[in-house]
């Protein structure tokens, strides 16, 4: 094996065993809970170890680089997930090869996934994205609607040709009443997603946890975490 093939299966049974606990801890199966790595910033050689070691969903958040990423790795069998800000002239690139857009966060977007979606005959799995601080706005600063719009924009997705709704994302927030409280974070989108099933059941994916909060996340009730730099190592610069 390469050092890198070598180092990376260790971090990802590290990342594993951590999940397993998590969930042992919160009386859940090990199944309920899907491990996405986030493989920003990181080559596709990256990718490729990660599909060989049993990775099987991988996430980006820069169009820029995931696009070629995604194209030099069409073989492999992974499911891409957007998970970054997406301006709606990058929506026709991103769904080239995300199968969902877990950062669906305004109405403008939903229009522009669902147009792209039917004009190539796909069908794209959205989750909205919550910001548990967003402002007066009704919008986070790094993206997401406010837990007041999630109903409306829920109706909207799933109103619109192409486009299926899968459930809620969210990242902790750094500021605002949840700063420092992850685990309070993940336990008020769930409360959201509870609503939000209500009335769609079949959006009962709930992605919420990364590297330093995959535990809380377990704790709370997500089924999808979303992990970058404990499996891949400390990303060099901002990504
Ligand atoms: C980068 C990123 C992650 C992974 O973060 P790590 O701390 O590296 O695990 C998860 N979700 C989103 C939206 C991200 O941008």
């Amino acid at each position: 094996m390469s050092d890198r093939r070598t180092q990376l299966a260790a971090n990802l049974a590290k990342v594993e065993d951590r999940i397993a606990a998590a969930c042992a801890a919160a009386g859940r199966a090990r199944e309920e809970v899907t491990l996405i790595v986030v493989t920003k910033t990181y080559p596709a050689s990256d990718v490729r170890l990660l599909a060989e070691l049993g990775v099987r969903h991988v996430a980006e958040n820069r169009d820029q680089d995931a696009a070629p990423k995604a194209a030099a790795c069409s073989d492999l069998p992974l499911t891409w997930h957007f998970v970054g800000q997406l301006q709606t002239n990058k929506v026709r690139s991103v769904l080239g090869y995300a199968s969902l857009v877990q950062s669906v966060d305004r109405a403008r977007l939903v229009m522009a996934l669902s147009r792209e979606a039917v004009r190539t005959g796909r069908e794209v799995g959205c989750l909205l994205q919550v910001a548990l601080d967003a402002g007066e706005s009704g919008r986070g600063e790094r993206g997401g609607v406010g837990p007041d719009g999630v109903g409306e924009l829920a109706a909207l997705v799933e109103e619109a040709p192409g486009l299926r709704l899968d459930g809620l994302m969210t990242v902790a927030p750094l500021t605002g009443e949840y700063a420092g409280r992850q685990q309070a974070a993940f336990e008020r989108l769930m409360d959201l997603s509870t609503v939000l099933r209500k009335t769609h059941p079949a959006a009962n994916m709930v992605s919420a946890g990364m590297s330093t909060d995959l535990e809380e996340a377990v704790a709370a009730g997500a089924t999808h975490v979303r992990v970058g730099t404990a499996v891949l190592g400390v990303r060099p610069g901002l990504g």
